[in-house]
This record gives structure tokens, C-alpha cells and sequence, in this order.
């Protein structure tokens, strides 16, 4: 009786719960819970209609139609097939979705490639993805070699190295200058302002891909001030007399135009910086989070880096979260928040407060959008582990589990709310449990 009381218990909660969650349903099929204390619910019980995604985007059912239960028709016009496969809870939503919630959903396969000769570069904004509002990212691929230039920008940098491996660069106000080499799932954050270049090394053939998220949701690297797109457009005889040199060649081979991503001999892997007589940055503008031991969880593992162990980076932090096959997770974030699928398959229903609450699928190379204080769950609907990050444009990760929440609250004001009894009440999890597994009669 605990694992079925249990299984629904988990099936039935719904981020659009109002005053009453625990429905006549789940009641009905747990008879020996007589005790259970009465709730006065002045408004009917939710529903406990299941409601499981209905295919994936690899499924059989090649041509899905939008039928939930009993409503529904099928699709008489044009329409894209593709597209509805992997957005199941879009095309066929859950019952408890309800009313309006921004789109929190942005697939990189939809951003503008810019390509370039060495590379290119994708990217996400408010341009084409209004609800982010406080971070933008870029997908950036650099072959062997290939160097995105030397700039700058007013927005903080932060990234996470996908594949391949990157020298970074940069000298701060104080002229301290900076070098790493950045390997796969290690970070680098540059603070606003600071000059920097990225490069990837020849450590893999086939060079890098990294992700930058920038806390400014406005953010365009298309808008970064590039060192040649400088220098090609102040007169020649002034770049002479600023440097002091009087060769009226020295200067005769700057690019008439920006270069942001060329190609170039790769540098060596690991190598040191220019001697500089004020040192190098105090705090480094690196962190190796490849190599941070991850806290195992019931259903999954987590690592996190914010400012208390990247002393840098006070404006992004990071969980890189792993939830195994059924396994979910559930809480409100205090700061927006900017997820990206590393690997597998997500669904996520955003809670967005009187009665809104709306349902995303994703895949890997998905970012969804999370606002501050909307509640949410992050659920593993795929055949293998799902692999994801959660950025916060924050000094420091912070969330707030249901579960913790409501095991720490005295119990007869959760009774009294939610009509749960004692052994439910019991199983809440007083130590957060960020990620959970399914209950054994799940497997
Ligand atoms: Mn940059």
C-alpha cells in the first residue's frame, strides 16, 4: 500500500495545484487510509487523470494526432509533423495545463548560424526568445586552431566547454593578464569589460564547441567591440602615434574589416602566458569544474559552481544536474533560470501562478526559461540519463524543494491544505531531496 499510495501521490501533484491536491481518485483507490485527516476543501479535488507524455520524438506513432483523453480532433490542414513529435505535451497538453505561459522553450536548431571560414556561432536573446529576459547565450564552434578574435563587451561572460579543448586569454585594469587551457564540462568567466580571446587548441582534431551565457538576456555578440574592427576604422597615422612607432608600414597589414571567427596555427596545449611585470589575475578566471566530484543522489547526482568556490564569477552559477531513467526533480528557483539539455529527454510544466501552468518537451540542444518564483519540475522522459544544466544569473545556486518545503511545515497545516495522511506525511523528505527517483513500483 506505501508504493501505490506513494506512486500516486507523485503522479497526482500537479504544479497547477490550487487548495486541494489529493483527489477523490487517489482516496478511492487507497481505502485503508480511513484515518487520513479530512480536509474542508471548498472546492472540488484535481483531477488524478494520468497523464503521461504520449510519444517522444522518436516514436512509432509517426503521425500523432492532438488527442487527450476525450478532447481532441484530428488535424485537417497542413501541419508539421516533425515539430509535433518532439513537443508531445504542446500538440496533446496534460489536463492540468491551464491558461497562458510565455513560450520557455528555444531550440539552438532554430537560431541563425553565422558561419564563418574556422567556425561559427549561434545564439539565443530576447530577440528571438522574449521570456529570457536576464541571460543570453551563444553556441560558438571553433575547428582546430580557429581563434575568435580578441574583444570585448559590457556584459559578463561565462561558459562551459561542450567538446574540445580552448585557450582562453585576457588581461585585466590592472594589466594582469590571464591564460587556460579550458577542457570539456570545465568553465571560464571573464567580469564585464575585460579583453579576451578564445581559441581552440589542437588537443582534438577536431577543435571545440563551447556554450557562453552572458547575464543580460539583450546580449548580441554580433554587438561585441572586436580589436580589428577598431583598428580598421581610426585613421592610420593615429594607431602610429598612439604606439609610438614611426615605420609607416608597421600598421599596413590591419583587416579592413572584422575578422570574429579565422582560422589560425593552433597554440600549444597548456601553454604559459606572457611574462607580466603586475602578475597574473588575483582570482582566476577558470575553474575546473570538469573535475568537482558530483553529490550522488536518490535519482541522479549534482555539482555545483557559484561564487562560493568560482570566486570570479558573481553574476552566472551553475548545476550541472543528472536525473536516471523515471527520475525527476521539483522546486521553485529564488533568480531566473536558463536551462540547456546536455543529453536525453526532458518535460518540464512551469507553474506561473493563478491557475497558468504550461508544459515543455525537450531535447538535447534545447534551452528552456524558467522566471523567477515559478515553480516547476524537471522530469526524465527518456530511455537513458538526462544530462542538463541550470544557470542562474546569481552569485549563488539557490532553490526551494516542494518536497523539503512541505516536510518541514508542521503537518496538520500540510493536512489541512493537501488532505494527506500520516504515511504520507511521513515519506516527505526533510533533508532536500533534489533529485528523486522513481518509487520501485514505478520500475
Ligand atoms: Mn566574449
Amino acid at each position: 500500500m506505501r508504493s501505490i499510495h506513494y506512486l500516486l501521490f507523485l503522479t497526482t501533484l500537479s504544479p497547477a495545484y490550487g487548495a486541494a491536491l489529493l483527489s477523490r481518485g487517489a482516496r478511492d483507490a487507497t481505502p485503508t487510509l480511513s484515518s487520513a485527516a479530512e480536509p474542508t476543501p471548498t472546492v472540488p479535488y484535481a483531477s488524478t487523470t494520468p497523464n503521461a507524455v504520449l510519444w517522444g520524438p522518436a516514436s512509432s506513432n509517426s503521425v500523432p494526432k492532438p488527442f487527450r483523453g476525450k478532447t481532441g480532433a484530428s488535424v485537417l490542414g497542413p501541419d508539421n509533423t516533425p515539430i509535433d513529435l518532439q513537443n508531445p505535451d504542446l500538440f496533446a497538453p496534460p489536463s492540468t495545463d491551464n491558461g497562458d505561459v510565455a513560450n520557455s522553450k528555444w531550440p539552438f536548431s532554430m537560431s541563425h548560424m553565422r558561419l564563418q571560414t574556422g567556425g561559427w556561432a549561434r545564439q539565443q536573446n530576447t530577440e528571438m526568445f522574449p521570456v529570457a529576459t536576464s541571460m543570453a547565450a551563444v553556441d560558438m564552434r571553433l575547428e582546430a586552431g580557429a581563434i575568435r578574435e580578441l574583444h570585448w563587451h559590457s556584459t559578463a561572460e561565462w561558459a562551459y566547454v561542450l567538446k574540445g579543448t580552448t585557450q582562453v586569454t585576457s588581461v585585466d585594469q590592472d594589466g594582469r593578464n590571464f591564460i587556460a587551457t579550458v577542457r570539456p564540462g570545465d568553465l571560464w568567466y571573464f567580469p564585464p569589460g575585460i579583453p579576451h580571446s578564445l581559441q581552440a587548441t589542437n588537443e582534438s582534431v577536431e577543435g571545440s564547441e563551447f556554450l557562453l551565457v552572458f547575464p543580460d538576456g539583450a546580449f548580441s555578440d554580433d554587438g561585441t567591440f572586436l580589436l580589428t574592427d577598431w583598428l580598421a576604422h581610426v585613421p592610420a597615422e593615429v594607431i602610429r602615434k598612439n604606439f609610438g612607432i614611426t615605420n609607416p608600414d608597421a600598421f599596413s597589414r590591419i583587416p579592413s574589416k572584422q575578422l570574429y571567427i579565422f582560422p589560425a596555427a593552433p597554440p600549444a596545449d597548456d601553454a604559459e602566458d606572457v611574462s607580466d611585470p603586475q602578475g597574473t589575475v588575483p582570482q582566476p578566471f577558470f575553474f575546473p569544474f570538469s573535475q568537482m566530484a558530483p553529490t550522488k543522489l536518490e535519482g541522479g547526482s549534482v555539482k555545483i559552481a557559484d561564487s562560493t568556490v568560482f570566486d570570479v564569477a558573481t553574476k552566472i552559477a551553475v548545476a550541472e544536474v543528472e536525473v536516471e531513467v523515471g527520475g525527476m526533480r521539483w522546486w521553485h528557483p529564488t533568480q531566473d533560470e536558463w536551462t540547456f539539455v546536455l543529453e536525453g529527454e526532458a518535460r518540464i510544466t512551469i507553474f506561473a501562478a493563478n491557475s497558468n501552468a504550461r508544459t515543455f518537451n525537450f531535447q538535447a540542444g534545447d534551452i528552456g526559461f524558467i522566471p523567477a518564483s515559478y515553480g516547476h519540475y524537471v522530469e526524465n522522459t527518456g530511455n537513458g540519463t538526462l544530462k542538463y544544466l541550470e544557470v542562474f544569473n546569481s552569485d549563488r545556486f539557490q532553490d526551494i524543494s516542494l518536497n523539503q518545503w512541505l516536510a518541514l511545515t508542521p503537518p496538520a497545516l500540510v493536512k489541512a491544505h493537501l488532505g494527506l495522511d500520516d504515511e504520507t506525511i511521513s515519506l516527505l523528505k526533510k533533508v532536500k531531496p533534489t533529485v528523486v527517483g522513481p518509487p520501485s513500483s514505478f520500475k
